[in-house]
Order: C-alpha cells, then structure tokens, then sequence
C-alpha cells in the first residue's frame, strides 16, 4: 500500500530532509509492449508483399524488359530498393524480437565465434579482397558462448560489416574472441573513421546515425548497432565502445564467464 509507505516514511526522512517520489511504471511498461508488437506485426505483414514484389520484379529482369536500355534500369532500381526494404524489415523483427524477452535457455546451444568470424569472412572475402584490409585475428577455437544462435550471428555479423564499412582501404582490422579474468570477450577494432565524442552517447539508438547519406549508400539500415546492444544484454552482458574521431574504434561485446563451453573433447583432437 503506497499511502502506508509513505505514511511511514514522513517522519523520519522530513528529518533528514528527504524526499521520496514513488510512481507507477505499469502503464509505461504498457505502452512500451504496445509499440514493441505493434513494430513486430508491420513488419511481419510489409514480408509477404516484398516478396511478391521482388519476385515479380526478378522474373522482368530476366526477361527482354531486363534488357531494355531505357526500362532495364529502372527495373534494377526498384530492385535495388525492394532489397533494401527487405533488409529493414528483417532488422526489425530481429530487433522486435530480442528486445521482447530474455534469452530463453532452451533455445542456447554452444556457439564457437571463432568458426562464426571464419564464416562470414568468407562471405565477406571479396570485400576484404578488393579494400585490402590488413586483417588480425585472434580468435580461441575451442571457446564457445552459451546462447541462441541468431543472437551471436547478428553480433558478428553487423560488428565485422561496420568495421569493414567504415575503414578506407589498406588498414589494419584487428578480431579478438578470447576467455579473461573478468569475463568472455569478442571486439572488432579498425582503423577507420572513428565517432566523435558527441555522437558516442547515441550511437547505439534506432536509425542514429553520424551521416545518413553515407550509410545509406554504403546499405545501412540504421538498426545495425540497436540489435548489437540488445543481442549482448540478453546475456547480461555489454557492449563496450571505445572512439577516437580519424583514428579508429573498438567494439566490444563481453559476457559474463558463467556463459564459457568448451568444445567436447573428440572435436578438439585431430
Ligand atoms: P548503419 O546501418 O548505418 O551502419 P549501425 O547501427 O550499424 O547502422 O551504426 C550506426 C552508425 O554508427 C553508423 O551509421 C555510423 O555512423 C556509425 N558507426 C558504426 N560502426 C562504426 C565504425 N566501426 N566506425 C565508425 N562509425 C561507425
């Protein structure tokens, strides 16, 4: 009974010159569910229509409209568009998704980072190739994170595409995936762009970004970094990000050790 409460605590803290304000957070947290569904139900609903577009759309590229010197392009560019539509919508359902409820134990399984960076730096390979990154990686092999695995893969996955989007060619990418004292560890640090100070604050909130322009052409959805944070702190973890405007940043994702696995034995030996 709030009344009682206070009631009770009115003599002693008017003493102590305090103050207590109490209020009711039920209906925030309702609201706040309200617009979660409400993102993850147009998402859900704007897939089907995409896909019949692209759809569509794919089979009049391959036909003679495709090759039509004044149609063709145009065609690509809806395409082109489609695809980035898809892109968002995916992120918002991941999004939706994880933002909604804590991991669910059932669901985790063992996930080795190590092979997860070897798999998307092969499908990142001609990217690496064509900007020459320098890349460093020291990643533990038998390490393995207790978790779901979307989860992990999105960590990965927008971590290593940003660190590649925002360094020129010819700099260094350092990969670290390793077991410390004080807790499990994955970054991403480049030679890139860097963050100035003020923009560090935000830069994990939905659609912040530091040049709209820029990230969209480099296909961006803005989301990238959202989903990073929310990934990890379904886990208890944090994200840690450390800038410096034209020198570069680390990203780092860290887990609590009670998440470690190690790989079974006969999977460790040759
Ligand atoms: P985007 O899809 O635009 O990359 P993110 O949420 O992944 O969205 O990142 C938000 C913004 O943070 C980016 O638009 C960019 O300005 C900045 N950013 C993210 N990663 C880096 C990085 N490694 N170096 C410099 N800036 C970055």
């Amino acid at each position: 009974d709030p009344q009682q409460t206070l009631e009770g605590l009115r003599y002693p803290l008017a003493d102590a010159g305090a103050l207590v304000i109490f209020r009711d957070v039920t209906r925030i947290r309702h609201l706040e569910q309200v617009r979660q569904d409400f993102v993850a139900n147009v998402s859900h609903e704007l897939r089907s229509p995409l896909t019949v577009v692209r759809g569509f759309l794919e089979t009049l590229l391959d036909g003679p409209l495709g090759a039509d010197p004044e149609v063709g392009p145009q065609l690509r560019l809806m395409e082109q568009q489609t695809l980035r539509m898809q892109s968002l919508v995916e992120d918002l359902l991941t999004l939706a998704r994880i933002e909604a409820a804590q991991a669910n134990p059932e669901e985790c399984e063992p996930i080795f980072i190590a092979a997860l960076v070897e798999d998307y730096l092969r499908v990142l390979a001609d990217a690496i190739a064509t900007k020459k990154f320098a890349l460093i990686c020291r990643l533990d092999p038998d390490l393995g994170v207790f978790a779901q695995p979307l989860d992990m893969a999105s960590v990965v996955r927008n971590l290593l595409e940003n660190a590649m989007k925002y360094t020129p060619s010819d700099r260094k990418i350092e990969i670290v995936w390793e077991k410390r004292p004080e807790g499990l560890v994955f970054s991403v640090r480049d030679s890139g762009d860097g963050i100035g100070p003020e923009h560090l604050q935000r830069i994990t909130e939905r659609f912040y970004r530091v040049d709209k322009g820029r990230s969209r052409q480099l296909g961006g959805t803005g989301l990238g970094l959202a989903i990073v944070k929310h990934a990890i702190e379904r886990y208890n973890g944090h994200l840690e990000i450390e800038s410096r405007l034209g020198m570069g940043s680390r990203f780092s994702a860290r887990f609590p050790l009670r998440l470690a696995r190690s790989a079974p034995a006969d999977e460790i030996l040759p």
